[in-house]
């Protein structure tokens, strides 16, 4: 599958739609989940246009990489969740269960996460 630049957080990206905007900066831009999965759900999402892990570690520079993890950490700090745990998730390609055709990593907490996995279907 190839990138697609139509895809939802390519558009939030380029300001053709909106988001609840938590952290930017050249790199990176973090924003609530639409549909939240727990008190707080933000989505970290760099700039460049990568569907998945594979090209992101294929092809980003250095400082793409290091500001992505860097934005996890800030998100949480700035969310208020880094003090009582959270849960950093990447749905990766079809068994992933990736939707969005987009790199984004789920920093999910504010309540206790439970289990990592549900038992496989
Ligand atoms: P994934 O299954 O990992 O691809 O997750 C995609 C996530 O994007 C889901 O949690 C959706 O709720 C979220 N999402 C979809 N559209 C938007 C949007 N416009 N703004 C914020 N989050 C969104």
């Amino acid at each position: 599958m190839s990138y697609d630049s139509a895809n939802i957080f390519a558009r939030i990206l380029r300001g053709e739609i909106p988001c609840r905007k938590v952290y930017e900066d050249a790199h990176v831009l973090a924003f609530h989940d639409i549909q939240p999965q727990a008190p707080v759900h933000v989505l970290v999402v760099p700039r460049g246009a990568y569907l998945s892990w594979d090209d992101f570690h294929a092809a980003a520079s250095d400082a793409e990489q290091a500001a992505l993890s860097r934005a996890i950490g800030t998100v949480a700090r700035l969310t208020g969740i880094d003090a009582g745990g959270y849960r950093v998730i990447s749905n990766c390609g079809r068994n992933g269960h990736q939707e969005v055709p987009h790199l984004h990593v789920h920093v999910l907490g504010g309540r206790p996460m439970g289990r990592m996995v549900a038992k496989a279907e």
